[in-house]
């Protein structure tokens, strides 16, 4: 593999977009376009050869396991409901910090309850595998948002989302119960760009390494 083939790098506006500007900075590596004015999806950079991908937080997993980008910047969150299939993992970034919590109206696991809990989650393979892990039997019901609101009308008793300050929970009348794991936003790569552009992922990984263990 030549040295200047393309590098693809698949990211979600936002806040993981902010937090990795400054780590890209620090790889030469500057947009020429900004997400949130540009309708460009695909970004180019001050290197003719490096591209960023805007897409969906959740499809940046899909993007890189299917080679439409070689490397990607994924929550955990994300990761784990995907499965990794066809991805390495060989970098905790450590930004977009949160974490995977059940939470609920602050008597929802003391409440004495006939039949089964009833979960409303976005993150339906965490929350499976969280509550079979402790044998309780639950009744999972997929969202795509707003969480918060499935306890305050009866939909669900507990809910599993990503928590980080615990206004938005308290501004609903909800508390954090259980914490299921920390998050944070991980480098990922496809099988076929590790092999074949070995030295240009790695350069830039480690840059990236070097960068976020001097940050913190
Ligand atoms: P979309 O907004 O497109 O539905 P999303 O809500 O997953 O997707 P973001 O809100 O940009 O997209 O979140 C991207 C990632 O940032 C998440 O996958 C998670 O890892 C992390 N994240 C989400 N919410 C928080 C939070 N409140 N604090 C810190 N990190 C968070
Ligand atoms: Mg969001």
């Amino acid at each position: 593999m030549s040295a200047n083939a393309t590098l693809t790098i698949a990211l979600s506006k936002g806040r993981i977009f902010e937090q990795i500007l400054p780590l890209l900075a620090a790889a030469d590596i500057y947009p020429l376009d900004n997400p949130d004015t540009s309708r460009k999806l695909i970004l180019p950079t001050n290197q003719a050869d490096v591209n960023l991908l805007i897409v969906r937080a959740s499809d940046v997993p899909t993007y890189v396991q299917y080679g439409a980008a070689d490397v990607g910047v994924a929550g955990k969150d994300v990761l784990l409901e995907h499965g990794g299939v066809g991805l390495y993992e060989p970098l905790d970034l450590g930004i977009a910090r949160c974490r995977l919590m059940v939470a609920g109206q602050p008597d929802a696991l003391a409440a004495a309850h006939i039949g089964r809990l009833r979960v409303a989650t976005k993150y339906v393979r965490s929350a499976e595998r969280y509550f079979a892990a402790r044998g309780q039997q639950v009744e999972i019901i997929k969202l795509y948002g707003s969480m918060e609101l499935a306890p305050l009308v009866g939909l669900a008793d507990l809910i599993v989302d990503l928590v980080e300050s615990g206004n938005t929970l308290k501004a609903n009348g909800l508390v954090p119960l259980e914490l299921i794991c920390h998050i944070s936003s991980r480098v990922i790569v496809n099988k076929a760009a590790w092999k074949m552009k070995h030295n240009r992922v790695m350069d830039l990984i480690n840059i990236l390494r070097q960068t976020v263990s001097t940050d913190s």
